[in-house]
């Protein structure tokens, strides 16, 4: 996937990078202006040789936290990293930016192996990627011990976490790590992890005296929308064609089928968009993710197992054309779409059916009481976010036990607030059809008997008859589907466990049944085609959307794609999107003014400064 490991090549192409100040090696090798929130205090803290456990959102910059230390520091870095295709992600970054990386992993040859590990004894990397299963083998070890070892970084640490769903047991074993080596500076990074998970991962990696830096788990440059559900193909086309036509983004759908038949379907409407689930070959997987990656605006249909390992930072959006089950599961999600902090949307619809379907599939689990009860929880929590009045983000972020004081302005209750209505009566009548009729329907024929129909069916079963029969001619159809889903969705009504989706009354019902509480619902937004772009995030607008000059974007575009072909790499890799967009509207004349744009080291002046600039110079000229 990756070109070969050349060492002669790194070591002759950078002298020693030691005696830099962290500030020096940002601006110098990785061409950024300034540290973000946090990184900077991390780095101090982990380059001045303390332990140190963060915890940063996706598309933070853990990366930054370990990769600045790692070149201040004399020695080699080790970061452990579960993921096999991350790990040769930034370890191909990393080598543009003329930093000796490597990796060890279970896909290189014995004597790929051997290279880098000579590399490694003869003190020619500043920073190793491993496998932990590597990295606990007695051989290893040795090694290390033999090395001269700046730091260790400890990613994806949340991974020792025996209750997460990310559980990996050589993770458990990275403890030795503070025996073995007591002086060298260790450092766990992790995006997901609420306190107990904290609590576990300092302890099992005794990092209990290490400072912890936690930032928020806000994602301002996404803009959370939830819609009701009403023809689901009809508006995930409406909403890409008019607001991310030509960008790359993911689907998530729940079933195999279901994602084959949506992938089908945007192709079939001129997207690229391409299946990814456990069922495919996984010839045809690795190659869909890995056109994912390079090339411009392909959508990747899949199913959850889609995700874990993808470090593409300008996903600028996720659809979710299925409800997940928790909302730990829906911001990790989400949380795919924006790392490279442009605009973008994590998108959803769902509807009655979503709801029937999710508490079907927990209650008919195998799991003992308690599991279910937790799982109840969860997926409460998620239908309270879909159902909400208010700020999405404020719930969001509540969840996870961090505070935004004000709406956030960038979610579709903020910029489109839903109206709510005094549903007391409606809810009566709803309640009271469900138990004339003798909890044995679903919400279709409900509906009918509310709004009085003359349905065959409903006279057969002699429910005109009933007392609730054409009680409900004020709601149309779909208002009263609204009003049974938010019953559903807030526990007043089940679907009966043994399938068909007939509604019963729960024991929570009682009280508005008598008409004892009043109700407030949400009124369904008209559906309109769409919300507006995504918007906020550090430069308002996403990055293509600003360019004006189209003609100048695309040559610098295909000259980064010429590069990229040629080492093998994603397109990013190169040079992100940001800073093509930079560097097209100060037209950089000479190697000092390039040097100036953000995302430009030193490396990649020297390697592609000419090039940029001759491509730049020609623009001028046509
Ligand atoms: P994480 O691992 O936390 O998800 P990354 O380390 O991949 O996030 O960083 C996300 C993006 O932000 C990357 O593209 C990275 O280059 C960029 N980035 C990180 N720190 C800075 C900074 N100080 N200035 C500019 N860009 C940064
Ligand atoms: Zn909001």
């Amino acid at each position: 996937m990756y070109p070969d490991q050349d060492f002669e090549q790194l070591s002759a192409e950078r002298p020693t990078t030691s005696g830099r100040s962290p500030e020096q090696v940002l601006h110098e090798v990785f061409g950024y202006e300034s540290f973000r929130p946090l990184q900077g205090e991390i780095i101090h803290e982990v380059a001045s040789g303390g332990d140190a456990l963060v915890l940063m959102p996706t598309g933070g910059g853990k990366s930054l936290c370990y990769q600045v230390p790692a070149l201040v520091r004399s020695g080699t870095a080790i970061v452990i990293s579960p993921l096999i295709a991350l790990m040769q992600d930034q370890v191909a970054a990393l080598r543009e930016l003329g930093v000796r990386a490597a990796f060890l992993n279970s896909t290189m040859d014995f004597e790929q192996a051997r290279a880098t590990e000579y590399a490694l004894s003869t003190g020619e990397l500043d920073l190793l990627y491993c496998a932990p299963e590597r990295l606990i083998q007695p051989r290893t070890l040795e090694l290390l011990h033999d090395a001269s070892i700046s730091l260790f970084a400890i990613d994806e640490a949340h991974c020792v976490s025996q209750w997460g769903h990310d559980f990996r047991s050589d993770y458990l074993q990275l403890a030795v790590l503070a025996n073995e080596f007591p002086s060298i500076p260790r450092v766990a990074l992790t995006a997901t992890a609420d306190e107990r998970t904290r609590k576990e991962i300092a302890e099992r990696l005794s990092l209990t005296e290490a400072r912890h830096f936690i930032s928020g788990f806000d994602r301002p440059n996404i803009q959370y929308r939830i819609a009701p559900k009403t023809n689901a193909n009809k508006q995930l086309l409406e909403f890409i064609k008019a607001e991310h036509e030509e960008h790359c983004g993911i689907v998530y759908c729940l079933s195999r089928n279901k994602v084959d038949a949506t992938a089908k379907m945007l192709a079939q409407k001129g997207y690229t968009a391409l299946p990814y689930h456990a069922g495919l070959p996984a010839n045809d997987r690795a190659h869909h993710q890995e056109r994912f990656l390079r090339e411009d605006g392909v959508i990747i249909v899949a199913t959850i197992a889609f995700g874990m390992g993808i470090d593409k930072p300008d996903v600028r959006f996720v659809a979710h054309l299925d409800l997940p089950k928790s909302l730990e599961a829906y911001y990790q999600e989400t949380g795919r779409a924006g790392r490279d902090g442009n605009p973008s949307t994590a998108w959803m619809v769902y509807g009655l059916q979503d709801v029937i379907k999710l508490r079907q599939m927990l209650e008919a689990s195998q799991g003992n009481d308690h599991f279910k009860r937790i799982e109840r929880q969860k997926l409460d929590a998620m239908l309270g976010l879909c159902e909400v009045t208010k700020c999405r983000r404020q719930v969001l972020l509540n969840y996870f036990g961090d505070e935004l004081e004000t709406p956030c302005g960038n979610c579709d209750t903020c910029l489109n607030p839903p109206e709510t209505w005094d549903g007391t009566v409606a809810v009566q009548k709803a309640l009271s059809c469900v138990f004339r009729t003798g909890q044995r329907f679903g919400v279709t024929y409900l509906i009918d008997v509310l709004r009085g129909s003359e349905n065959e069916r409903v006279k057969q079963s002699g429910h005109h008859q009933v007392s609730t029969y054409g009680i409900g001619t004020e709601l149309s159809v779909n208002e009263w589907k609204s009003v049974f889903r938010q019953l559903v969705a807030n526990g007043y009504l089940r679907a009966d466990p043994e399938g068909y989706g007939a509604l019963q009354l729960t024991e929570q019902c009682r009280p508005l049944l008598k008409g004892e509480h009043k109700v407030e619902l949400r009124k369904d937004p008209e559906v309109k085609k769409s919300v507006g772009r995504a918007s906020g995030g550090r430069t308002g607008s996403a990055v293509k959307d600003q360019v004006t000059d189209h003609v100048g974007w695309e040559a610098l575009r295909a000259c980064r794609k010429e590069l990229a072909d040629k080492q093998g790499v994603p397109p990013y890799v190169i040079f992100h999107d940001t800073t093509l967009f930079d560097m097209l509207e100060r037209k950089p004349q000479t190697l000092d003014d390039l040097a100036g744009v953000s995302g430009v080291g030193a490396a990649k002046l020297e390697k592609y400064g000419e090039i940029f600039l001759a491509a730049i110079a020609q623009l001028d000229q046509a």
